[in-house]
Parts: C-alpha cells; sequence; structure tokens
C-alpha cells in the first residue's frame, strides 16, 4: 500500500494519498490546500485517483478538491450530515482571514458501515461525529483516518457549529476500543497508534 501524507495550507493540514501497489488506484483523503503538489505526488507515484474523501467539511480540509475534482474526475464523497458545514466552508474561511476555492458539492454520501473500495484496498467506514456533525473515519489495512475526531495527544475541537463534546466522547471511544497496533493518521500532526493514545491522551481523563 502507498500512503502519502502532505502537510497543506496555512493551518497545517495533512492531506493523505492511499494508493494500491498493484493496480495504481488511489484516493484522497481531505485535500486541503495546495492541489499542484498533491496532483505532482499522484503523477510521481503513477497513480489513478478514483475517490476523493472529506473526513468532514471545515475549510482546511477541502480547499482542493475542486480543482482536483477537474484533473482526476475523481468523485467527491462524504457523510451527509456535514452539508451543513460544507455550506458554511467559504464563510468560515473567510473569518479566519482565507479565500476558499469554489468546492463542487460532493457526489455521494457515506454513512457508517459502507466500504470504500481502491484497487485491492478496503475501508470501513465510520461515523464519528464530535468535532463535526458528519465527521468520519476510514478504516483497513492496518490504518484509520481520523480527521479531526483524535490526534497525537488531543482531540478535535468541539466549539465549531455542529461541534458535540458528548458526541466526540463516544467516538473518541470508538477509536481507542480499535486493535492497539493500528497506526492512526490524523488531519494534523504526526501520526500514532491505537495503542498509544489509549495511554497517553489527555481526553482519556476526560471518559
Ligand atoms: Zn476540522
Ligand atoms: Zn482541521
Amino acid at each position: 500500500m502507498i500512503v502519502k501524507r502532505l502537510v497543506v495550507g496555512p493551518l497545517q493540514e495533512n492531506t493523505y494519498i492511499v494508493g494500491d501497489e498493484v493496480t495504481k488506484r488511489a484516493m484522497i483523503i481531505d485535500p486541503g490546500d495546495e492541489p499542484d503538489r498533491i496532483l505532482d505526488e499522484i503523477k510521481v507515484n503513477g497513480l489513478e485517483v478514483s475517490a476523493i474523501i472529506f473526513t468532514h467539511a471545515h475549510f482546511d480540509h477541502i480547499g482542493a478538491a475542486g480543482d482536483l475534482k477537474k484533473e482526476t474526475g475523481a468523485k467527491i464523497l462524504m457523510h451527509k450530515n456535514d452539508k451543513e458545514t460544507f455550506s458554511l466552508a467559504k464563510d468560515q474561511a473567510a473569518f479566519w482571514g482565507f479565500e476558499l476555492d469554489d468546492i463542487p458539492m460532493p457526489d455521494e454520501f457515506i454513512d457508517e458501515g459502507d466500504k470504500v473500495k481502491v484497487g485491492n484496498l478496503s475501508f470501513k467506514v465510520m461515523h464519528t461525529p464530535g468535532h463535526s456533525k458528519g465527521g468520519i473515519c476510514l478504516l483497513g489495512e492496518g490504518i484509520v483516518l481520523t480527521g479531526d475526531t483524535i490526534f497525537q495527544g488531543s482531540v478535535g475541537r468541539t466549539d465549531f457549529p455542529g461541534g458535540s463534546i458528548e458526541e466526540l466522547k463516544s467516538s473518541f471511544k470508538r477509536l481507542i476500543e480499535l486493535p492497539e497496533d493500528l497506526q492512526i493518521l490524523s488531519g494534523h500532526g504526526p501520526e500514532t497508534t491505537v495503542g498509544r493514545e489509549r495511554k497517553e491522551n489527555f481526553f482519556v481523563g476526560e471518559l
């Protein structure tokens, strides 16, 4: 499996490219900014993108999706409960002093239990609200892509519209109950593991 992490944009967001080495099919998770860099990485690795997935629709996770869809023709997928977050993204960016390109509406909605196939790779969708209503994680192939639900040592904010500390607690609990050697790839910051977060994440003490 090919996994590439690119730190993009002013909020240092992690864009992931996850590809199947055999079929060269790939998905892009959270293309927040810097579409040219993301496209270069795809070309260098000879990948064909079949899906662009938003773990959630905050502006720092979606900003490059328009350009990438244009270049790759890939479908955009997200959870339906983030429709409102998606519609607010431009204003949210402006509030932070950034300008967001027009992002095409997602093509399909994905929900708890759905499977996302990328060549021979398969990922299960977990609906993990708390940081936003339609937050999802993608679980499979020894990794879990978590967006802003969990970070190394911490968790996502719950004070944005659609955030909920109670929902974040139950989503967090589901994540740290996964197998301990599973690798966590978050929306910001370095990678970690479930076992490490079970021991070291401050939020364990808040449950
Ligand atoms: Zn976020
Ligand atoms: Zn973020």
